[in-house]
């Protein structure tokens, strides 16, 4: 069967939007599972440079490939199938925006187009007779045949796509979400949970060449009350503000909720935490970076809706699941935990949810006693949450196994569309707390597994929270091996 590759370019046609909300839609899947996603960081055209100024960041992506419905093949056999796929590649849209008024512009430059939900209404600009909208090129490609042969002349258009868009390692960039503001929450002297476990990491991080080059910083805000609301009570939350208000400007106290150290400086410091999660989903989702670590203190994965606890104010991990529902079209997240404390906070928050999966995996018997095999979810999140306890002493390949046998045959039928880690390094063999016996090598692995499930399902999507851990060098050697596996790893290209 002969295959057809329309390719159309349109001139310099800018898409999205003018705002820098670059968001693709989660991707299509066919019912044979194949998927197809290509981000790439492309160098401006000439013209681009000279008219618009942009000198750097555009990005190519494979943004969909419909299938089409037999009825519109003509009486073709069952095996003949269309894959559209379309590429945008994106330019700096602060930088065009700069130098012209935007105007609203008909979907791909197309004056005769009528928007619709696909294509709707996009900034844009007018340059002369011509009509920009913010990007650069769309690129449409068809594709019609036996499986097969398209699976094949879809691999060969994304390589292609791939080798244009030039430096290929460029698009490794790993997103670290890191505040000096952390430091602010003071938990007294001698209490594990201090600033320190993140001032090591930060210096091992700034310092190595090799993994400098590849990590971006982004700034970020403070979580807004809304987006803390979409997890927590208001009453938890006015209360967490109203104890640490009391505290006044210097001293500590202990949070009513549970065993939580506060000070002056923990509301910035825990509304910017869960910040910090967020935006690292935004970078991830915009193609900004291909994954994102989030070096925050205080941990989040023990705070449920209406309490604080084990060290833990605000969860920032559901907070940024919740996010990315709300505001990315993500419909399913995987929140995987592989602190040596059972999440039971995140477990809380979603054991009647469906559409967000908790796995967790740590020590038993531990603090804080909870995420036995037998709580598997309730109601609808009935079969959504799967916890493997390990007893004190196990190590890596106990660990390892739990992922590959236990946690990656149950995403086969999840197939989330983002994976976020609670990563707490409490389980490393040197942590003072936990009695477990993971080495730095182990965590790598164990993200390896990760990052295969996210390529697999969930077009690499992948963002790591630090939870706990206690030994600052420790998590500085798991940090350091887990950012190498980010570092090095591969687009998600094709899959089966
Ligand atoms: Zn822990």
């Amino acid at each position: 069967m002969k295959i057809v590759a329309c390719i159309c370019f349109l001139s310099v046609t800018l898409t999205a939007e003018a705002t820098d909300d670059l968001t693709v839609p989660p991707l299509f899947f066919t019912n044979q599972g194949y998927r197809v996603v290509s981000t790439e960081i492309l160098k401006p055209t000439e013209l681009e440079k000279k008219e618009f100024g942009l000198v750097q960041k555009s990005v190519t992506r494979i943004r969909s490939i419909a299938q089409v419905p037999l009825k519109d093949t003509h009486g073709k056999p069952d095996w003949y199938y269309r894959f559209t796929i379309i590429v945008e590649k994106y330019a700096a849209p602060d930088q065009a925006k700069k130098r012209l008024p935007l105007i609203d512009t008909p979907p791909h430059g197309n004056p005769h187009a009528e928007p619709d939900k696909a294509f709707p209404l996009r900034k844009g600009f007018q340059h002369g007779d011509k009509v920009y909208i913010i990007a650069t090129d769309v690129a449409m490609y068809y594709f019609d045949g036996p499986l097969d042969k398209i699976k094949k002349a879809i691999e060969e258009q994304v390589a292609k796509e791939t080798q244009a868009a030039g430096d290929k390692a460029q698009v490794h960039k790993v997103a670290v979400l890191y505040s000096e503001k952390f430091l602010l929450h003071d938990t007294g002297k001698g209490h594990p949970e201090n600033s320190d476990r993140l001032k090591d990491v930060v210096a091992h991080l700034k310092g190595d060449k090799d993994l400098s080059a590849v990590l971006v910083w982004p700034e970020f805000k403070q979580a807004t009350i809304e987006c803390l609301e979409t997890v927590h009570s208001a009453d938890y939350l006015k209360l967490v503000e109203k104890e640490i208000k009391a505290i006044g400007k210097q001293g500590i106290a202990g949070l009513s909720t549970g065993d939580t150290v506060i000070s002056p400086g923990t509301w910035e410091a825990s509304t910017l935490a869960a910040g910090a999660g967020i935006v690292g989903c935004e970078e991830v989702m915009s193609g900004r970076a291909s994954s994102a670590f989030a070096l925050i203190r205080p941990p989040g994965h023990h705070a449920s809706r209406e309490r604080g606890m084990g060290f833990c104010v605000f969860n920032n991990a559901a907070v940024a699941a919740r996010y990315l529902q709300k505001h990315k079209g993500i419909k399913r997240v995987l929140i995987a935990d592989f602190d040596a404390h059972h999440g039971n906070g995140t477990q809380d928050i979603f054991y009647e949810d469906d559409s967000v999966f908790f796995f967790s995996i740590h020590q038993h018997p531990f603090y804080p006693g909870t995420g036995r095999p037998a709580e598997t979810g309730k109601g609808k999140g009935l079969g959504f949450t799967l916890n493997v306890d390990l007893p004190a002493g196990s190590g890596d390949d106990a660990a390892l196994a739990a992922f590959r046998d236990t946690l990656k045959p149950a995403m086969e039928k999840f197939k989330p569309e983002f994976i976020l880690v609670s990563a707490g390094f409490d389980g490393h063999e040197g942590d003072p707390l936990g009695g477990l016996k993971y080495t730095d090598d182990g965590y790598a692995s164990i993200a390896k597994e990760l990052l295969g499930i996210a390529n697999r399902y969930a077009s690499g999507r992948i963002v790591f929270l630090l939870e706990g851990g206690y030994g600052p060098q420790n998590i500085t050697g798991s940090v350091n091996s887990i950012i190498t596996v980010l570092k090095n790893a591969q687009l998600p290209v094709t899959s089966n």
